[in-house]
């Protein structure tokens, strides 16, 4: 459910969590990027994302397809350039570079994982930060960190997003972000920082995950394993976000998170799918647009 200015749910008996719906949610975002799109055309301006691929990993394949498509279908264009595994890194780091002076491509993507011989830092440090639109470049972490304009990672980015879409205050809420990674724990647990929340950051080595997200307004779960998040460790009526992405016994994909048990405590909750990955995919078009648009100011 996408709303807008919700009260914050109080939890009874009967109720179960509200379903913060990514995929709505998501096609709004993307009209609005169209839109802005439009407008950057009238100007002349076509917003670019270039996008690389190196190696054949399926899963990648099918990201950079679903990343060019969204683009295409908001109205920018996107190229969607593969190498072979056995791509040099000094070749890779070679086509960074004349896309960084490329001034009619606007945001650089390269998927990640890249093969083991190449040092992904590196790579994404060849990225100029004016065109990183996956928000990974150590410029944009660090804007992110001392709050300057700069790139969000998409996920998070699209985890905060949801909390607007219900109208969610954070100021003084004590948000819990369970995961430590550079591309989602760390940026979303800067994110609701910046907002006022009190936050607590868990990790594989936290002692009593469960008397921390028991105290927690907001969970964020971005683990990378099934059921790390139960009903028995939500306080009723909490917000809880779902960012895993696994797979559960019938092959099917699911989150981090017990929907079925948590939905009956939580006030609200993302769903897997149909959440937190649907608005990832969404706020990389919103990066993209948001680079073309500062080069053209
Ligand atoms: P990651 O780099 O593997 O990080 C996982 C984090 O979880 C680590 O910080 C790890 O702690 C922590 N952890 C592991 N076991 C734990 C436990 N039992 N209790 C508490 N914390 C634990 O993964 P990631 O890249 O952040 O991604 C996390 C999940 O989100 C994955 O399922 C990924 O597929 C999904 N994801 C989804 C999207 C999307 O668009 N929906 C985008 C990105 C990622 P340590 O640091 O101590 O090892």
């Amino acid at each position: 459910m996408v709303r807008g200015q919700a009260a914050h749910p109080t939890k009874t008996d009967s109720m179960t969590a509200q379903r913060i719906d990514g995929n709505a949610l998501a096609k709004t975002i993307r009209e609005e990027v169209a839109g802005r799109t439009q407008a950057l055309k009238a100007r002349g301006v076509q917003p670019r994302l270039a996008i690389i691929l190196v190696g054949d990993d399926p899963a990648s394949q099918v990201y950079t397809k679903h990343k060019v498509n969204d683009s295409t279908q908001t109205g920018l264009e996107a190229t969607l350039e593969t190498f072979p595994a056995t791509l040099a890194e000094a070749d890779l780091l070679a086509r960074i570079r004349e896309l960084n002076d490329d001034r009619s491509v606007h945001g650089i993507l390269v998927q990640l994982p890249l093969p083991r011989h190449m040092d992904s830092h590196k790579v994404i440090e060849a990225i100029a930060p004016a065109k990183d639109v996956d928000g990974f470049h150590v410029a944009s972490a660090g804007a992110l960190m001392v709050g300057q304009p700069g790139f969000w990672p998409c996920t998070p980015y699209g985890a905060m997003k949801m909390l607007d879409s219900i109208g969610y205050d954070l100021r003084g809420k004590h948000a819990v972000v369970i995961g430590r990674s550079n591309i989602v724990g760390k940026p979303m647990a800067l994110m609701l920082l910046a907002r006022d929340a009190t936050v607590t950051i868990c990790h594989s080595r936290t002692r009593d995950l469960k008397a921390l997200t028991l105290q927690a307004d907001v969970v964020v779960a971005a683990v990378g394993k099934r059921d790390v998040l139960t009903a028995d460790m939500v306080k009723p009526g909490a917000v809880v976000i779902d960012v895993g992405m696994n797979r559960n016994d019938e092959g099917k994909l699911c989150g981090d998170v017990a929907y079925d048990s948590v939905r009956e405590v939580a006030g609200w909750i993302t769903p897997v799918p149909g959440g937190v990955g649907p608005m990832t995919r969404a706020m990389l078009l919103v990066n993209t647009i948001e680079a073309a648009e500062r080069t053209a100011a």
